[in-house]
């Protein structure tokens, strides 16, 4: 008997078993025939390697792991991830840049994308956050319009300044995520080492049927750490997978990244008195009003197999919400809560949440049937209908429903998201935190790009530093060698009025 080890036989996608893999000819020198399925196939499968990117978000890197309950907050949420200290959930987390192409060099100046699927036993839970708090836009009208003014120029396709600084110089609201941008945060030295934010305010449902307002923080163990714009511009000279790089080989080496998560919440007398809209993504809920509550801690322990199985085709959805867990009227929120889901449908397939990455850990059954690459592993041959008396039919959960949400005296209209808006109070609280030194490089940074766009561009811009501190209007203005004196009068007219 022979002991050689055997290995598994070649086989067409069919499961048919591979002799030769040399083209089937009609003679040595060719021509190739028709009947060669198995090269017919292989050209055919290598056409389609390729799905859709993601029109934002294209380049990532993620990796599995486990959320760890350390922190009771079950006052404020029935969620069952967070039901007792030391529950264990698995989680998949997607870190990635905005605006690049899935061929983007990693170490570029740009919000960085924090999608976390918390697998429990209620369903996904999909946090899709970012590394900031807060982000450009509040009217979900702008949003597909600032994605484009961060891509390539229609007719030069080319990235263009005066297109982004065009846009935000029209946007006041964007400030306090440019400030962000262009801080030493805008240039994290890694994945491992960036905080995430749920950015949005969400709801949180507690068993007394109790809503309260939430926002979800989850700040690194590793430390906050960026990098310089000359040393990302090496970096990326040798590597444009750093991030990626340091990613996988940290989790391969055993060193497992962690974040720890807070949760910041507000009730709703608390919000009738808020200074700030609660419900506007443009701004933060003070740490000192609001105060960090430490829920539990997220660790990475394993590296994806395969990255177009896992990590390409993970999809994440605001929408994807558990019982405990579920929105709050925040226009963009309520924007995503469709788009998301519309996009992987698109980009993936009608049946995404089917394939193992995205598949709910739990049972799930529905009426809803059929498409490209439907398993029906779950509802089989059972009634595609409700309600409907056939056997084996799950039934709804009336206990599960939402308490109801008063929308008051509200009036349907389309209200114009840049007026009785205060835009420049958090741009400045943000600037004065910063020391001099910091202020320099952001002044430097600014006026880098700014100074690529037209001139009436970069004036209207100006506006906006000087409204939020008359320094951080000054210091960029300097930069560009602009006569800061109207600005100075633009800016004071402002406050006084
Ligand atoms: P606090 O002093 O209570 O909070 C300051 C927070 O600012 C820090 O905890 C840190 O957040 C964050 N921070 C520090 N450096 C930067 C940077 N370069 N870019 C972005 N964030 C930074 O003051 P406030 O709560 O009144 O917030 C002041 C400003 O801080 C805000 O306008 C906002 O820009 C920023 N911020 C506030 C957050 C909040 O939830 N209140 C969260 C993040 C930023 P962290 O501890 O999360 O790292």
């Amino acid at each position: 008997m022979s002991t050689k080890k055997k290995c598994p036989v070649m086989t067409t996608a069919d499961g048919n078993p591979i002799a030769m893999q040399q083209a089937l000819t009609a003679g040595p020198r060719g021509p190739v025939l028709m009947q060669d399925v198995q090269l017919l196939e292989q050209m055919q499968h290598f056409n389609r390697e390729r799905i859709p990117e993601r029109v934002v978000h294209a380049k990532g890197s993620a990796a599995h792991g486990t959320f760890t309950v350390t922190g009771d907050i079950t006052g404020h949420t029935k969620a069952n991830l967070f039901s007792e200290i030391g529950k264990k959930t698995d989680v998949f987390l997607r870190f990635s840049t905005v605006a690049g192409e899935r061929g983007a060099a990693d170490a570029e100046r740009d919000v960085r994308g924090f999608a976390i699927k918390f697998y429990t036993e209620d369903g996904n839970w999909d946090m899709v956050g970012n590394n900031t708090p807060v982000f450009f836009v509040r009217d979900p009208y702008k949003f597909q319009n600032f994605i484009h003014t961060q891509k390539r120029d229609p007719k030069t396709n080319m990235r263009d300044m005066d297109m982004q600084w065009d846009f935000w110089s029209l946007c006041p609201e964007s400030l306090h995520q440019v400030t962000i941008l262009f801080s030493d945060r805008g240039l994290p030295r890694s994945y491992r080492h960036v905080n995430g934010y749920g950015s949005h305010t969400y709801s949180f449902i507690n068993d007394a049927d109790e809503r309260v307002w939430c926002k979800f923080h989850f700040k690194t163990d590793q430390g906050i750490e960026n990098i310089m714009d000359d040393e990302a511009a090496s970096i990326i000279a040798s590597d444009r997978e750093s991030h990626q790089r340091d990613l996988f080989e940290s989790i391969d080496r055993g060193d497992f990244p962690s974040w720890t998560m807070h949760v910041q919440v507000m009730t709703q007398q608390q919000a009738d008195t808020f200074k700030w809209n609660p419900f506007d993504l443009t701004k933060v809920w003070p740490h000192a009003e609001f105060p960090l509550i430490e829920v539990g801690r997220l660790e990475l322990n394993r590296n994806p197999e395969n990255y177009h199985a896992e990590v390409e085709q993970s999809s994440f959805s605001p929408s994807a919400l558990v019982p405990g867990i579920q929105p709050s009227p925040d226009k963009m929120l309520q924007a995503r809560l469709m788009s998301y889901a519309d996009a992987h449908r698109h980009r993936v397939g009608n049946n995404f949440q089917q394939l193992p990455i995205n598949r709910p850990k739990c049972p799930v059954f529905n009426s809803q049937r059929d498409g490209a690459m439907a398993t029906a592993s779950d509802y089989q041959g059972r009634a595609n209908y409700w309600p409907s008396s056939r056997e084996g039919m799950p039934e709804v959960d009336p206990e599960l429903k939402d308490p109801a949400w008063s929308l008051g005296e509200a009036v349907v209209d389309r209200f114009d998201s840049t007026v009785d808006h205060d835009d420049y109070t958090q741009p400045g609280d943000l600037f004065r935190m910063f020391d001099d030194e910091h202020r320099d490089r952001l002044a430097t940074r600014i006026a880098g790009v700014l100074g690529q766009a037209r001139v009436e561009v970069q004036h209207r811009q100006l506006c906006h530093f000087f409204r939020a501190d008359p320094e951080y209007g000054t210091r960029i203005a300097d930069k560009l060698g602009i006569d800061t004196s109207s600005f100075m009068q633009d800016a004071a007219d402002h406050v006084e009025a």
